[in-house]
């Protein structure tokens, strides 16, 4: 009898559970990943800004913090306060100087670039045509893979800031997306090994935001776009709207968007934008310059990126620290930003 109440009470509570299931995934946000990217210094000092707080009150859920060395202490216990409060924590950074350490140039040039003369260099993202250069950045990625390990199995091992491509024999006819995705699809392979969940970010920013042209992405590489050199003064659905100086259009940027989501699926790709970039806006030169965030132009932007089916974003915030707060005292952008992401409905 006893046993029988306590199926009674526990079908019950299944079935009470999975109606609140229910209910809280028709209300989920049609944004899945609502991120920042931030540097050290801004979540140093949470007595003027407490980052988790901030976060929490407007429904950003992931963080990437940089600017600090990721070994230590430090960095460990402040990773370890966003993760007790709920929040993804994840590392975005440019990688290629660990994953192929340019020390082994001196005995292996051959790992290195060709440059368009036909001369090895020693910067950039190296010769994704040479076997041993992948065996080496095979290895170094599960190291780096387990000394940065995010909470949702969502790595982003950028290759390098820009920079040029190998032109050796077999590479010169790929693009620079294909020669990164040659790279990237050995990262995977390496991370799938110490995280079978592992997930790893294309970034398609500068060069490389042009489409893959002939090499394929392995399972699980997701599209991660930056569109860098567009206006934040103007959304990016005025397709004729182009920064000054700039090679692409904001037309042509979404066309690129377009191109990449033939090649990677849309419901993993992530967009990497900088409505709240200070840092970019102060030239990367402090003291900072005051942020002129354009709440119509981010939510025409949201619209525009849900339009392409797109679930995930993210934003850099660097540089919005004690200093920002102190001297210009208003930092409701951020708000403005996790909400508009939190209630945006397609
Ligand atoms: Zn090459």
């Amino acid at each position: 009898m006893r046993i029988h109440i306590y199926i009674g009470l526990l079908l019950s509570f299944l079935l009470l559970s999975s109606c609140g299931e229910n209910k809280r995934n028709g209300d989920k946000p049609f944004f899945q990943t609502r991120g920042i990217l931030l540097a050290w210094n801004d979540v140093s000092n949470p007595d003027v800004i407490d980052w988790i707080v901030k976060m929490k009150e407007n429904g950003l859920n992931t963080i990437s913090v940089s600017g600090y060395d990721y070994q230590s202490e430090a960095y460990a216990e402040m990773k370890q306060k966003f993760v007790d409060n709920g929040l993804d924590f994840v590392y975005e950074e440019h990688a290629m100087p660990w994953l192929l350490p340019r020390k082994l140039f001196e005995s292996h040039p051959e790992y290195f670039r060709m440059d368009k003369e036909g001369v090895r260099r020693p910067d950039f993202n190296g010769c994704p045509s040479n076997r041993e250069a992948h065996a080496i950045v095979y290895e170094n990625a599960k190291k780096l893979g387990k000394a940065n390990a995010p909470t949702n199995h969502k790595y982003y091992f950028w290759l390098y800031d820009g920079g040029e491509k190998c032109y050796c024999n077999e590479c010169r006819d790929l693009n620079d997306a294909d020669q990164g995705l040659l790279f990237e699809n050995t990262i995977i392979k390496a991370l799938k090994e110490i995280d079978p969940q592992a997930q790893l970010a294309h970034l398609a920013y500068d060069k490389t935001t042009p489409a893959p042209s002939r090499i394929k992405p392995e399972k699980d590489i997701f599209l991660e776009f930056a569109p860098f050199y567009r206006r934040w003064d103007i959304p990016l659905s005025v397709r004729e709207a182009r920064r000054e100086g700039v090679e692409w259009s904001h037309g042509e940027y979404l066309d690129m968007l377009e191109a990449n989501l033939n090649i990677f699926p849309a419901e993993t790709a992530q967009i990497l934008e900088y409505w709240l970039d200070v840092s970019l806006v102060s030239g990367w030169q402090k003291p900072q310059k005051k942020l002129d965030f354009n709440k119509e132009v981010f939510l025409d932007d949201l619209k525009t990126y849900a339009n392409y089916g797109i679930r995930n974003i993210s934003c850099y915030g660097a540089w919005i620290d004690d200093y920002y707060v102190n001297t210009y005292k208003d930092i409701s952008f951020v708000n403005d930003y996790g909400q508009g992401l939190y209630n945006f409905k397609k």
